[in-house]
């Protein structure tokens, strides 16, 4: 899963980025709005955790932008205005949830995985698919009930395909989900990382769509 994390103050966002690195997320962190829309016009992401006050342009200014661009892209707004009508001000421009600074890294992983669910269509936490699960919150992976261990890497491409089964995602767009800006790629890295994982789970879970991509078969 790739997140931008729009934050102007230096340590609140690396207190982000790293908590959510630690737990499989690939995080791009931008200082200010201009840099947050031009981020947004480059890379595909899965969701925002939006800063209100920012140099630029302020965090509602771009939600109120990207919505009528008609970007559906899910936004976390993470503020320290902490009055109802900022709050009622944000929701109501587009928000999908908002959650007032200070606040703690684990509530703000479990708001994203629930507004990463809700944004999939899922209304449970768990992803089953045939005999497969995959626990976003625990990173655990069972095949038939028994338990796969999987790789950080491994883990994300797995929930990456198995948001959507039977839609194939490109190398880049694995490689966009993967790895952040100040990552270096290798050039055979998503190849390499999905060998390991058919490798674990049987090749029959993770398929090659000639010149197209991979993925989860819609029927297992
Ligand atoms: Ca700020």
């Amino acid at each position: 899963m790739r997140l931008l994390l729009v934050e102007d103050d230096a340590m609140v966002g690396a207190g982000i980025r790293t908590g959510l690195g630690q737990q499989g997320y690939t995080v791009d962190w931008v200082r200010d709005g201009a840099a947050a829309e031009l981020a947004m016009q480059t890379t595909a992401y899965d969701a925002v955790l939006l800063d209100i006050g920012l140099p630029r342009k302020t965090g509602l200014e771009l939600l109120a932008l990207w919505r009528k661009q008609k970007n559906a892209v899910p936004v976390l707004i993470i503020t320290a205005r902490d009055a109802v009508s900022d709050r009622i001000r944000g929701l109501d421009a587009g928000a999908d949830d908002y959650l007032v600074k200070p606040f703690d890294l684990d509530e703000l992983a479990a708001r994203l995985r629930a507004l990463l669910r809700r944004n999939s269509g899922r209304a449970t936490p768990v992803i089953e698919h045939g005999a497969l699960t995959l626990d976003p919150a625990t990173h655990e992976v069972t095949l038939g009930g028994a338990p796969i261990k999987l790789s950080a890497r491994e883990f994300a491409l797995l929930h990456s395909l198995l948001e959507k089964p039977g839609v194939p995602l490109s190398r880049a767009q694995l490689e966009d989900r993967l790895y952040g800006w100040e990552q270096e790629i290798g050039s055979n890295a998503v190849e390499v990382h999905i060998h390991s994982l058919r490798r674990k789970l049987g090749n029959e879970w993770v398929r090659n769509v000639r010149g197209v991509g991979y993925l989860v078969p819609r029927q297992p």
